[in-house]
């Protein structure tokens, strides 16, 4: 048969060509299409306390949907690797823009695809291998990213710790002074995945200073607090903020570099595309533009002011209610609950809370004498609750089903569960198809 008569038979892939670009999900694959109605319905009913989740707004979802998917660029825009880069040119220079104006900051870059992605090709733009960091103990509130042996920082790097102070719970200043005159790191790392208090960023930028270290200060988990004016702006103080886009600042997935200094813009740019990362993900890239928007809105500083009140009034709520919340309470998002008084541990708690519809996570807490897998803490975060509008009343009960839970006074966990799924509901949510 001759090309044209092949192609005027028909065959199966001409035929599927109109419901390919036509169906959506639901007509064109019906178990996965289940599967979203089902996460979605589950995230509906369930009052959500996972500190490193938020919910999204419509348009970022749509965003993170678009034909964007499609393109792929490698580069920076006016300097592409790949044709038809004109209108992606336009869009990651937009979002920068919007990253500057929201944290003051000159430069920044948007492509990381994540929080780990942004912090690896920091350390490899700033340091060779076995150079000498200086980051918060995993075991104290530390990021894997921040040289866990476990993760790529800690196996390429000279990894060196510093904790917490024991009698309060608050990052020993003193002794990261010490160790920094010890062991003359290159970099200083600031933040963490589990430390609810503000940082001293002006004690981290004189001690970085003394030594002549570099000074990252990685804000994945306060970044909205930032952005809405509620915490200091580590852009004034570090030599570079890493963050995620996720997570209190509430947009795409993925992570973001900011700086000032123009001497650190090709070292950084060239770390992050080609030191670690290919083609940038323009669709999470558009998504970010719009959250960063979002962000630059006067109601987003509203949104963080409420973030820290509920943060606050969860965790004064849950301590009238007898449990031990490290350093007495919060400036961030989270709070770290301490088990360590009772008879359960983190994953059997975090267990028992998602029987009744409250999802958290198990979490080491300073020093613990547990593993992580089964852990003697909880972390909780009010980002994603605050943004499907619950306010201090609900979440001060919430409080209380917590501590009644983790301390044995529930009666009837039935009801319970019934009460959290009601309330839950009774907040916003997309509409459902
Ligand atoms: C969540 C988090 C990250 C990592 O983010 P991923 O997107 O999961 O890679 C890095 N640093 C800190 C402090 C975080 O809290």
């Amino acid at each position: 048969m001759s090309p044209d008569a092949l192609a005027a038979a028909g065959n199966a892939f001409d035929d599927s060509l109109d419901t390919y670009f036509r169906n959506g999900l639901a007509d064109a694959d019906g178990d996965v299409a289940a599967l979203i109605r089902a996460e979605g319905d589950r995230q509906s009913r369930g009052i959500e306390l996972i500190a490193s989740e938020n919910v999204v707004s419509r348009a970022v979802l749509e965003a993170q949907g678009s034909w964007f998917c499609n393109k792929t660029v490698e580069g920076y825009p006016g300097a592409r690797y790949h044709g038809g880069a004109e209108i992606a040119d336009a869009l990651e220079t937009l979002g920068e823009r919007r990253a500057c104006a929201l944290f003051g900051a000159r430069q920044a870059n948007l492509q990381p695809h994540s929080g780990s992605q942004a912090n690896l090709a920091v350390f490899s733009a700033l340091l060779k291998p076995s150079d000498p960091v200086l980051g918060l103990d995993l075991k104290c509130g530390g990021h894997l990213s921040h040289g866990s042996s476990a993760n790529i920082s800690g196996k390429v790097y000279d990894i060196r710790a510093y904790g917490l102070r024991p009698d309060d719970g608050r990052i020993d200043m003193d002794q990261l002074r010490d160790a920094a005159r010890k062991h003359r790191p290159k970099l200083i790392v600031a933040g963490g995945s589990s430390y609810p208090r503000e940082l001293d960023l002006k004690g981290f930028r004189e001690i970085a200073d003394e030594v002549e270290a570099r000074l990252l200060v990685d804000m994945a988990h306060f970044a909205g607090l930032v952005a809405g004016q509620v915490l200091g702006n580590p852009v004034d103080y570090a030599d570079i903020v890493t963050t995620t886009t996720y997570k209190s600042l509430r947009g795409a997935r993925g992570g973001m570099i900011l700086w000032n200094d123009e001497g650190l813009s090709r070292p950084l740019r060239s770390a992050v595309f080609p030191g670690v990362q290919g083609s940038p993900l323009l669709h999470m890239m558009a998504a970010k533009a719009v959250g960063l928007g979002e962000a630059l809105q006067p109601a987003f500083k509203d949104y963080a002011r409420r973030v820290r009140n509920n943060a606050r009034a969860l965790a004064d709520e849950m301590m009238n209610c007898g449990l031990k919340v490290v350093t007495d309470g919060t400036d961030t998002p989270l709070i770290l609950v301490d088990l360590s008084g009772l008879e359960t541990d983190g994953q059997t708690a975090s267990d028992a809370l998602a029987a009744i519809g409250i999802t958290c996570n198990k979490n080491l807490i300073p020093n613990d004498p547990r593993p992580p897998s089964t852990a003697s803490g909880l972390r909780f975060g009010v980002s994603a609750m605050t943004s499907r509008g619950i306010r201090e009343s609900d979440i001060r009960r919430v409080g209380r089903w917590v501590a009644d839970c983790l301390l044995g006074r529930m009666q009837d966990t039935g009801r319970v569960r019934q009460d959290v799924e009601r309330m839950a509901r009774s907040f916003r949510y997309y509409p459902m198809p």
